[in-house]
């Protein structure tokens, strides 16, 4: 019976393989999601500066790839096995791909989902980068603030006013992701901070009143990103990830009023509600009606 020894050998051999693998799983990677905004960039403190098509624009979107590359060597710094960009200013198309660590994976241009600026998005991440931050809309002391577009008054989920990177911890908290990271203006770190504790973070500037603003140069800001990003990574187990209770009531207060989005209902004048336990929903109509 040589033939069925030398079957049931090979079989041995496979089993001694496969075995291994079956009791030990696989060690997962570290994916890091950076979203990356532009009001917050260092040196930013006027809308013409992040507009493209002004003369300044070109120069600021340098400054905008230096941070987001500041953040990408940070992360893999701390390990990070995979790292997703999303571009998330304006139309989404400010980071020029050639400028943009090629170990790291793009995400850009305006998306139709409801998660837009946390757009790719999921459990298999770790851990969640804003960079380029500003304050909500109404923040004293802020540079640039607002809340996603220039006609929002207020957005509320469950009685707490959000500004993007509340909301924005809020999406990736649905899928068990902290947010470990901010880099923004003084008071958007402390807006954010208020909200999902003590996380790292990089101030980068300053209001000292009216348009004027106080920072670090880029390069400076860079050097603190990439140390402040691999820092909070190492330490993402004291990260919580942030949660509001289900079910959603938004309350959003608008200047301009859009078509009512079905489910929304109209309060006042300017002021709508809609609750879902759906998160993503809440967001839909959030960003239907901003
Ligand atoms: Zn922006």
């Amino acid at each position: 019976m040589p033939r069925f020894r030398a079957l049931t050998r090979v079989l041995v051999a496979l089993l001694a393989f496969s075995t291994p693998a079956l009791a030990q799983p696989q060690p997962r990677g570290l994916k890091v999601f950076i979203s990356v905004d532009m009001e917050g960039l260092a040196g930013v403190v006027a809308s013409a500066d992040v507009s493209p098509g002004a003369p300044d624009y070109p120069h600021f979107r340098t400054i905008m790839a230096g941070e987001t590359n500041a953040a990408i060597e940070g992360a893999f710094r701390a390990g990070a096995t995979e790292v997703l960009v999303r571009d998330s200013h304006g139309d989404k198309r400010n980071l020029l791909p050639a400028d943009v660590d090629p170990r790291a994976r793009l995400l850009r241009g305006a998306s139709s989902g409801p998660k837009n600026m946390l757009e790719g998005i999921d459990s298999t991440f770790d851990a969640v980068v804003f960079i380029g931050y500003h304050a909500r809309a109404g923040t004293p002391g802020a540079i640039l603030e607002h809340t996603s577009t220039g006609n929002v008054v207020d957005f509320a989920i469950n009685g707490v006013s959000l500004p993007e990177g509340g909301y924005n911890a809020l999406t990736a908290g649905l899928y068990g992701v902290p947010v470990v990271f901010i880099a923004g203006d003084r008071a958007v770190v402390d807006q954010v901070r208020a909200l999902l504790g003590p996380i790292g973070a990089v101030a980068v500037k300053e209001e000292i009143g009216g348009d004027a603003s106080l920072g670090m140069s880029p390069k400076r800001a860079q050097d603190e990103i990439r140390l402040g990003v691999e820092q909070a990574i190492r330490n993402r187990a004291r990260a919580r990830v942030y949660k509001l209770s289900a079910p959603y009531t938004m309350v959003l207060k608008v200047k301009q009023e859009r078509p009512l989005h079905p489910g929304a209902q109209r309060v006042r004048d300017g002021e709508f509600t809609f609750t879902s336990p759906d998160l993503l929903a809440v967001l839909a109509a959030f960003n239907a009606m901003k």
